[in-house]
């Protein structure tokens, strides 16, 4: 939105620096209606001194802009900025926007914007397209189709533009199928946090373009990435139509570091994959409702995606009751009652896998000098009772250690025991120990699976137990926390102080995504690329 034209060409040409090709100036604020010399005199000059081509936008008030003015005069703006005269050293804009209910509500309207676009019908040599366009910020338009159509049965514009709010990830596929059936370019947009896969996959599906903020506008435009994160993070320029599609399933999820490993990975090896934060708001209908119609979408190339807190147990019953596709589901994965991934074959079956088993189990092995047996007959003592103690006790009872669990609820450590103890192999010993006398516990190995001390959550300066009184009983154990952010926990801080061995969150978590790009590419996992961007994006987002 333009309120200084001096500062919005500098914001321009940072843009342009940051290698974005187009820049729209919102001139809504800028131009007051009919007589205003100056708002018509400022748009004249951001088109002439703009660094980049540019879209001219004056939005009114009743289509969410801010322009209150007649429509009369903001068209005659737009016929004025067409009808530029390089002679005097004006420049046209490459593109006006213009709302499709303002378009057709009269022929006579729709003359006058004709007189300042390139069109067909043009007489005259005009150098503006015509952007129509129609935007729902409540939701996806009832009238889809019938908008489509109409829009569609347009021969003026040069460029259509639908753009609403998203309810869920669904929304994005029908946005991709509008630029799968385009008639001439198109913009097809998801609005709100949903919709950020329909502006980063629009070259897939021959899309237009698709929009970026300069600055982080997350809290005002959810969604709309900035331009660096679209360039950077997400590798805009490598997207095209065989790119292959990956992501997180979580809620929330909007700051999973994930993204940023895995498509620096992609980048790493050459692969034309993207991956991205795919939110799913809690309760099993609604997982079972999108990850089904992301995979029906088989033009989509959805090939794998990581599913994160509250979905990893609906991801196991999903592959256990759909009957829709083939899953095969891993054996530890079954055994752990959860799962956090699924690869996408090139037949669309399936299959799911447990990766925060092994992400927990390589490290603690290494914790014992590796190998196999590292882990025989050590004692592990488990904190927490919730689905990173489950993929903990199934990763330490397989490799024989003498797993005890602790909880603060004694009957959900209780329950937990008795799973792992139903599907136990012969010579695993599991068992609980009360919460309160847990630091006494002798212990080789103590592995922290609650979410005490984490950054954001409700306590993060809390330790989940007295790393000192642990040291006391157990001098020369480990301490393992598998909370990563932030990457040296109070609880690991107070370990390594007492004298103890520590292993941080952030090897589970580059051993378990390590693992999954392994499942999708058949490529080795740039592990150190892998920590270096999982460590420097905690130091962005850190607390
Ligand atoms: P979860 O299923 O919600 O289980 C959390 C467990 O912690 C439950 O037993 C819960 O007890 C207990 N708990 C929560 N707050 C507590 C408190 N203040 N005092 C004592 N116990 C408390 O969560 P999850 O999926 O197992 O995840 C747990 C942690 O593991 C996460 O915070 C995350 O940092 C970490 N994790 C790390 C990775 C990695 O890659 N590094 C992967 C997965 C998970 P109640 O049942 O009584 O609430």
């Amino acid at each position: 939105m333009v309120d200084d034209p001096g500062a919005a060409l500098g914001d321009a040409a940072l843009a342009r620096d940051l290698g974005a090709d187009l820049v729209e100036f919102r001139v809504d604020r800028l131009f007051q209606g009919e007589g205003d010399a100056d708002g018509l005199a400022a748009a004249l000059r951001l088109c002439r001194e703009s660094p980049l081509p540019c879209i001219v936008t004056c939005r009114a008030a009743a289509e969410g802009g801010e322009y209150d003015g007649e429509d009369a005069a903001r068209i005659a703006l737009y016929e004025r900025l067409g009808a530029a005269d390089p002679a005097r050293d004006e420049h046209p804009p490459r593109y006006v926007d213009l709302e499709f209910a303002t378009y057709s509500r009269s022929a006579n309207l729709r003359q006058k914007v004709h007189l300042g676009v390139d069109h067909p019908g043009q007489q005259r040599d005009v150098a503006t397209g015509l952007i129509l366009s129609t935007h729902d910020f409540t939701g996806r338009p009832a009238n889809l189709s019938r908008l489509v159509a109409s829009m569609q049965g347009e021969p003026a514009p040069s460029v259509l533009k639908f753009a609403w709010k998203a309810r869920s990830l669904r929304d994005n596929l029908e946005a991709f199928e509008l630029l799968r059936e385009r008639d001439r370019p198109t913009i097809a947009l998801a609005m709100g946090e949903f919709g950020l896969m329909s502006r980063v996959l629009a070259p897939k599906f021959g899309g237009f373009l698709t929009f970026a903020s300069l600055r982080d506008s997350s809290t005002t435009a959810p969604g709309q990435p900035t331009v660096r994160e679209l360039l950077g993070r997400y590798r805009f320029r490598a997207i095209g139509p065989a790119t292959r599609v990956f992501g997180v399933i979580g809620w929330p999820v909007a700051h999973s570091i994930s993204p940023h490993v895995h498509n620096a990975g992609f980048e790493a090896i050459g692969f034309d994959g993207v991956y991205l934060p795919m939110p799913v708001a809690e309760g099993w209908e609604s997982f079972k409702a999108t990850l089904l119609s992301l995979l029906d979408a088989r033009w989509l190339d959805l090939r794998g995606v990581s599913v994160t807190i509250p979905h990893k147990k609906n991801l196991l019953r999903l592959a256990r009751e759909d009957r829709t596709r083939r899953w095969v589901i891993d054996p530890l994965a079954d055994r752990a009652g959860a799962a956090n991934t699924v690869v996408v074959n090139d037949d669309g079956s399936c299959a799911v896998l447990n990766t925060d088993i092994g992400g927990i189990l390589v490290p603690a092995l290494g914790a014992f000098g590796g190998g196999p047996g590292a882990l025989r007959e050590k004692r592990a003592l488990i904190l927490g009772a919730g689905g990173a103690a489950r993929a903990a006790g199934v990763a330490l009872a397989g490799a024989g250690a003498r797993v005890s669990i602790t909880a603060r609820d004694a009957a959900r450590a209780g329950e937990l025991v008795e799973q792992l103890k139903e599907s136990q192999r012969s010579g695993e010993k599991i068992g609980p120990v009360p919460w309160e006398g847990r630091c006494a516990e002798r212990a080789d190995l103590v592995v922290n699976c609650t979410p005490i001390g984490m950054s954001g959550g409700a306590q993060p300066q809390e330790q989940p137990a007295d790393a000192a009184l642990i040291a006391r009983a157990s001098p020369s154990g480990v301490l393992f926390d598998t909370v990563y952010n932030p990457s040296l926990t109070p609880w690991l801080r107070a370990g390594a102080a007492a004298g103890l061995r520590t292993v941080g969150g952030l090897e589970m978590f580059v051993t378990q995504a390590a693992a999954q790009f392994e499942a999708w590419t058949s490529a080795p996992a740039p592990v150190t690329l892998f920590r270096r961007a999982a460590g420097e994006t905690l130091g962005l987002t850190g607390p």
